[in-house]
């Protein structure tokens, strides 16, 4: 696949992220609010972390792509600057919705059908997003989408918890309901961490993963013009790895070198997509 339909293909799939979790949000939010559970409404308040999540790599795909001259190694660190300052917010979120659920006034379920619709609702969209968004993944190669699919699929089991705390709630058993939230802020924190974790690292200039370096070291170990492998090392920035190679070349013609690394580089962009640029030293 050519990088500018990659690019459309990964922008697509991000807006319909975007809608996608909008549209949970408010339907287990609204739905939560008029039936009165504060389960569903507290795994509202974790659709709108994860809508975070997902608005954050649609800004840092299209930003990625803007060019600024006060900024000549790109922008793409935004997107991760997006995500620290998002997974703060779901903290917060997550924080709050303890407090209300654990020492609030209690709540009492209203209207069982308005919840139970809206959590059925939820059940199937989760149900189908998943299931399109591995196959994507596994159309596009990409590591970052293939873990969205299994939080999506992490998230059809969290309604499933809700709706039987929901149901328990309703049946005089508000412990049940307490439970069911209780699970819900686990992975609110869970994904607030885990944004924290990967911005931090990505602002840091940690190493790109270990597979990446091991997919990149196969091809060059395949490459019959190379000498020696003398070093190869990556790093992030927003959804992109930037890789450095240090090469020795079996060719004393500057010319020659420089056609060839430069074909290298491509082969190694097209292998593996998220890689932005490819910087070879070589002799
Ligand atoms: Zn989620």
């Amino acid at each position: 696949m050519d990088r500018v339909r990659l690019y459309k293909e990964k922008k697509k799939i991000a807006i319909f992220s975007v809608i996608v979790n909008t549209v949970l949000a408010l339907i287990k939010i609204i739905g939560g609010t008029l039936s009165g559970s504060a389960a569903l409404t507290a795994d509202g308040i974790h659709s709108l972390s994860d809508l975070a999540a997902s608005f954050s790599v649609l800004a840092g795909i299209i930003i990625a792509n803007k060019k600024a001259k006060d900024f000549p190694m790109g922008l793409y660190k935004v997107e991760n600057l997006v995500a620290l300052v998002s997974a703060f917010a779901i903290f917060f979120a997550g924080y709050e919705i303890a407090k209300d659920v654990f020492f609030g006034e209690p709540m009492k379920i209203t209207n069982l059908p308005v919840a139970v619709t809206a959590i059925g609702l939820t059940v199937v969209i989760t149900f189908l997003y998943s299931k399109w968004e591995k196959k994507k993944a596994i159309e596009l190669n990409s590591p970052s989408l293939m873990a969205d699919a299994e939080h999506v699929k992490s998230d059809f089991f969290t309604a499933l918890v809700v709706l039987v705390g929901v149901i328990g709630q309703y049946m005089g058993y508000p412990v049940i309901e307490k439970i069911a939230v209780a699970v819900v802020i686990y992975f609110i924190f869970h994904s607030g961490w885990e944004i924290l974790v990967d911005a931090i690292k990505v602002l840091l200039d940690a190493s790109v993963d270990h597979e990446t370096l091991e997919q990149i070291r196969k091809i060059l170990e395949k490459e019959d013009m190379i000498e020696k492998i003398n070093d190869i090392k990556g790093r992030n920035a927003g959804s992109y790895k930037f890789i450095y190679l240090d090469i020795d070349v079996k060719t004393d013609s500057i010319k020659e070198a420089h056609a060839y690394v430069h074909q290298l580089e491509e082969k190694i962009k097209q292998a593996i997509p998220e890689v932005e640029k490819v910087i070879t030293h070589y002799e």
